[in-house]
């Protein structure tokens, strides 16, 4: 028992070390794959469930490893964030998100574009500017940008987020709280943020009408939403029974892949010409 538990405990350590090792490779090529080109964006369709239009589309960070094939944004998010890379990356998803919106806008196609924005990002000191400042190269309304916080980034300095969220705001950028319900929501932020959207987790979407729990919080953060005024968006919808009780409910917006996964470009722009002809 002795002799296999010591080598359960050296199997253990030389684990330890691979992850180690594996991690700073993480890091080292994370800092590479910018200039390599190796990150590209999809956006996945959200849905008006009351006109049944697409009114908006996220942004989805790519990574295409030129070893390791394609990284899921979350294995590779967390490991940017810890060694500051998010930040060079985190700007050139906003860079690229703002050229795909005023492009769209060229073509006929005038959609909002929400963009994930790190903890990390929030807390640069340039972050309001370097936001503004891409908006305007890119020539696109402020209106037409949409920002999802979680809600982890107002915890650090919540007077810092507050003080940001509100340039951005009256910039006339709009705001989603991200991931909702699964972090330290509390209804102190709420009412100091300048928030238009809540965006309720997959997680509690994944086993509506099957967990009672589930539904309930769903219900619960519906009804929170209309309360405060805030357009309440469902993330993770695969079901048209999630879908028809999530709008009966008042839920106003959905995003899943009932509608569709995320899309390159080229077929996100198929899938809204197709979708408004039905
Ligand atoms: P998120 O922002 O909560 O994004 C929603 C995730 O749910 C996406 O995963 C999306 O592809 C997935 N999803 C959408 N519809 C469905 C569905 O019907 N069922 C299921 N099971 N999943 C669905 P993805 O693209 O892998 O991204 C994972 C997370 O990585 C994101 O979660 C976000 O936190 C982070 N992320 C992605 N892109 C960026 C980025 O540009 N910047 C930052 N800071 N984070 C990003
Ligand atoms: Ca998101
Ligand atoms: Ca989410
Ligand atoms: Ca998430």
């Amino acid at each position: 028992a002795k002799q296999s538990g010591q080598n359960h405990f050296q199997f253990y350590v030389a684990s330890i070390d691979r992850q180690i090792r594996e991690r700073r490779q993480m890091e080292k090529d994370l800092s590479q794959a910018l200039s390599r080109h190796e990150f590209h964006l999809v956006y996945q369709p959200q849905i008006s469930l009351e006109t049944r239009r697409v009114v908006g589309a996220e942004a989805l960070l790519r990574w295409q490893h030129s070893e390791h094939g394609l990284i899921p944004p979350d294995i590779f998010i967390p490991v940017a964030e810890a060694s500051g890379a998010i930040v060079p990356i985190g700007q050139w998803v906003l860079e690229q998100a703002c050229w795909q919106a005023a492009t769209w806008a060229r073509e006929g196609m005038p959609l909002r574009v929400a963009v994930n924005l790190s903890a990390v990002q929030l807390r640069q000191e340039s972050i309001v500017d370097d936001v503004l400042d891409t908006l305007k190269r890119h020539k696109i309304p402020a209106g037409r940008l949409e920002l999802e916080v979680t809600e982890t980034s107002f915890m650090t300095n919540l007077t810092d987020a507050v003080g940001k969220l509100h340039r951005l705001h009256r910039a006339g950028i709009s705001i989603a709280v991200d991931d909702f319900g699964t972090g330290y929501s509390s209804l102190t932020y709420l009412k100091k943020m300048p928030v238009q959207h809540l965006k309720i987790d997959k997680q509690f979407i994944q086993d509506l009408l099957i967990n009672e729990e589930d539904t309930r919080i769903a219900n619960t953060i519906i009804d929170l939403g209309r309360s405060l005024n805030l357009t309440v968006v469902a993330e993770g919808v695969e079901t048209p029974e999630q879908e028809y009780y999530l709008s009966q409910r008042g839920c106003k917006v959905a995003q899943g892949y009932l509608f569709s996964k995320p899309l390159l470009p080229r077929d996100f722009e198929t899938f809204v010409q197709t979708f408004h002809a039905q």
